[in-house]
């Protein structure tokens, strides 16, 4: 770095302890003691004893202890499947010539397992509500997401104030169920017409 070691601690020092290396190559060729250049602290360098043990030699290991066991934790808990399911894009719903309404939704499945896996998708405390999918199962490559676009059609009479809440169920017939609610909408008159 262009600077003169025998200056003392300077600024443009990066720590890579090349002149330690090249010091201690030297003074052992010419048969000197080794250490004039090596890694101290204030206090050693005037006489106190070195404290091997510091908080901070406990603090740090049980540190990071704790966050790679959080972090095993974490995985070893994470879901084989992510599920998000949201509304369809353009008008909030439509009515359908025979009468029910129809909202489009969009089911967007992370796989997160290492295998090739179908999810089923139905309905949960939804009678009389149908669920049209075109693609069900939806088949997700391992680690690949992929959304599928559903209707669910809902007679009039289904909807108050306009709303009605539905579980989406997603499951992979692997062991991994997820149940999501989602709101319909429909008109606010509901099933006085
Ligand atoms: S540690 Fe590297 S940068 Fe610092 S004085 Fe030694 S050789 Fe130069």
């Amino acid at each position: 770095m262009g600077m003169d070691v025998r200056d003392g601690l300077q600024m443009e020092c990066i720590h890579c302890a090349q002149c330690i290396d090249a010091c201690e190559t030297v003074m052992t060729k010419l048969g000197r003691p080794r250490g004039l250049i090596r890694h101290s602290s204030r206090a050693e360098l005037q006489g106190e004893p070195r404290r091997w043990l510091r908080p901070r030699l406990v603090f740090y290991p049980v540190l990071l202890v704790l966050v790679l066991g959080a972090l095993t934790v974490a995985l070893a808990r994470r879901a084989p499947a992510d599920v998000t399911v949201l509304r369809g894009s353009g008008s909030p719903f439509v009515v359908l010539p025979s009468g029910e309404v129809s909202n489009q939704v969009r089911i967007k499945i992370a796989n997160r397992s290492r295998e090739h896996r179908r999810y089923l998708i139905d309905l949960a405390g939804a009678d009389s509500i149908r669920l049209i999918a075109p693609e069900n199962p939806l088949g997700v490559a391992a680690g690949k997401t992929a959304t599928a676009t559903v209707f669910v059609a809902a007679p009039r009479a289904a909807f108050a104030g306009g709303q009605r809440d539905i579980g989406v169920r997603v499951s992979d017939g692997a062991g991994f169920s997820s149940l999501s609610t989602f709101r319909l909408l429909g008109p606010s008159d509901g099933g006085r017409s």
